[in-house]
């Protein structure tokens, strides 16, 4: 580690060879480890050290990365020729009792903040993954939990503290600087600037939290999915809807797991909930499990264990079209998985799918979100689950209307990320702010995207 004046350096030209590899991935969740080399990392403790390696960027005339939370499967934050400024050591967590508001710095995780503001009996929906960093989660609107209905993540963000590429210290919130403020809300990691902290209104906990699961063969796809569908829009408000395709210990062959888990103030109202999936479901299932008792923390070691960290992954994801034959189009996905450890889900995003969104920058999505997550040990297997993910992504093209940038990799396939006119004003939004392309942005193939930004198109 050296220092730089102030601030803790760690340079490529002059650490040791595992004290800079440690700092240049060793806070990346995917083993898949990219070949990228940036000049330096500086290990930000707090928002000062921001500030001073913006501008030792701009002295040295080299781009800036930013690392929240690491989990960006396509290692975003690792870029050629960069300072990258890593925020995994700048925690800070202030609650405003009075107002319900939390000032959060970027790197603080999901379980964290919800540790916290759970001895105060509030809830912060953040990702289902415990660690996800909330920095780039939000960025990119932030499927948290019952997104279906409570609503994007980033709908709760009330404020942001920013460092912009021309090293300024501002706030963003819907009055000052808000044209910032709309890009934080889906931007992605092509926002413009850097955010050292995120103003978050809470809500209250829910204190019973009870979750059913049903497990149909996979050849009971179509029956599983066709039912689950058939209830998701209209479902209970306070309940998460998920169908996975995955491996289960019991059995040989994957599975298809249909989850509700329901976030109430009492157990009444919980079981009375998960009611209306008991009554429906279809007789085949293999196992069913109803209205068990659960928490936040159970749900964060279940997910954990679901997304196993020291794993090679390649994940891809699409909003698949209403009116397409959804059944058909994520049959193959769900049925032919190319690893024990991978899985399909299929996630209800209605009714929010049906409001109008707020003016922000993310806007795009339909009832059905699916993702792949591809997960194996060992580099021998690379081009085997790259593969099996890149063709069952392909097929499924016709009958998608966009993605998701959370689950996104613009080296791999690009296509529609925001609604027309938002795209187009979120590329002019960066351009204003940062017209030299200080900030890395969205890391296309060869990373050549600049200040172009992406596409947008299908
Ligand atoms: C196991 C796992 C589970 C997941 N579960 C969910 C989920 O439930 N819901 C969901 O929506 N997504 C989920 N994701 C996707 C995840 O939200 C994204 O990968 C997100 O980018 C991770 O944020 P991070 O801060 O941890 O990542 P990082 O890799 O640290 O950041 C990603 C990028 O965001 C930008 N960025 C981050 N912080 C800042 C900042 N302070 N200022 C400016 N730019 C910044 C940078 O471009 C950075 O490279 C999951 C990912 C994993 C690996």
């Amino acid at each position: 580690m050296h220092s730089a004046d102030t601030i803790p350096v760690v340079w490529n030209e002059n650490s040791s060879a595992e004290q800079y590899e440690r700092a240049r991935v060793g806070r990346v969740f995917n083993l898949r480890r990219p070949d990228r080399f940036p000049v330096a990392i500086v290990e930000a403790e707090k928002e000062e050290h921001i500030f001073e390696a913006v501008q030792l960027a701009r002295k040295k005339d080299l781009r800036i990365s930013v690392r929240s939370g690491g989990h960006s499967w396509a290692a975003w934050s690792v870029r050629d020729g960069a300072i990258l400024i890593d925020l995994g050591k700048y925690k800070q967590i202030d609650l405003d009792e009075k107002t319900g508001i939390v000032a959060v710095s970027p790197s603080t995780t999901g379980q964290a903040i919800n540790s916290f503001l759970g001895q105060k009996s509030l809830m912060f929906p953040g990702g289902h993954c415990p660690d996800v960093g909330l920095g780039g989660f939000l960025l990119q609107g932030g499927m948290g939990w019952v997104c279906r209905s409570w609503g994007w993540a980033c709908q709760r963000l009330v404020a942001i503290d920013v460092i912009t590429a021309d090293s300024r210290r501002i706030r963003c919130d819907k009055n000052d600087h808000s044209d910032l403020f709309w890009a934080a809300r889906g931007a992605g990691p092509g926002f413009p600037a850097i955010i050292t902290k995120f103003y978050l209104q809470t809500i209250s906990l829910p204190t019973h939290i009870r979750e059913s699961v049903y497990i149909f063969p996979k050849e009971d796809f179509k029956i599983a999915f066709e039912w689950v569908t058939s209830i998701a829009e209209a479902y209970d408000t306070d309940t998460e809807i998920v169908c996975v395709g995955r491996f289960v210990p019991d059995y040989k062959e994957s599975v298809v797991l249909v989850c509700f888990t329901t976030f109430k103030s009492s157990d009444e109202d919980a079981v009375k909930a998960l009611q209306i999936a008991e009554d429906s479901v279809p007789p085949t299932s293999l196992q069913k499990h109803f209205a068990r008792p659960t928490s936040l923390q159970q749900q964060y070691v279940q997910q954990g264990l679901a997304n196993p960290s020291g794993h090679r992954y390649c994940t891809d994801n699409a909003y698949i079209d209403n009116d397409a034959d959804v059944p058909d189009v994520l049959e193959k996905a769900f049925t032919t998985l190319p690893s024990r450890k991978s899985f399909a889900l299929w996630y209800a995003m209605a009714p929010l799918s049906r409001r109008t969104l707020p003016d922000m920058a993310l806007s795009m999505h339909s009832d059905h979100y699916f993702a792949i997550y591809t997960v194996w040990e060992g580099a021998e297997d690379d081009e085997q689950c790259q593969s099996w993910t890149f063709n069952i992504m392909k097929e499924m093209e016709p009958h998608t209307i966009g993605q998701y940038l959370g689950d996104s990799d613009f080296q791999v396939r690009n296509t529609k990320y925001w609604g027309k006119d938002q795209g187009e004003k979120l590329m002019r939004i960066r351009q204003n702010w940062d017209s030299d392309g200080r900030i890395c942005g969205y890391l296309d193939r060869g990373d050549k995207s600049g200040t172009s930004g992406l596409q947008n198109i299908l």
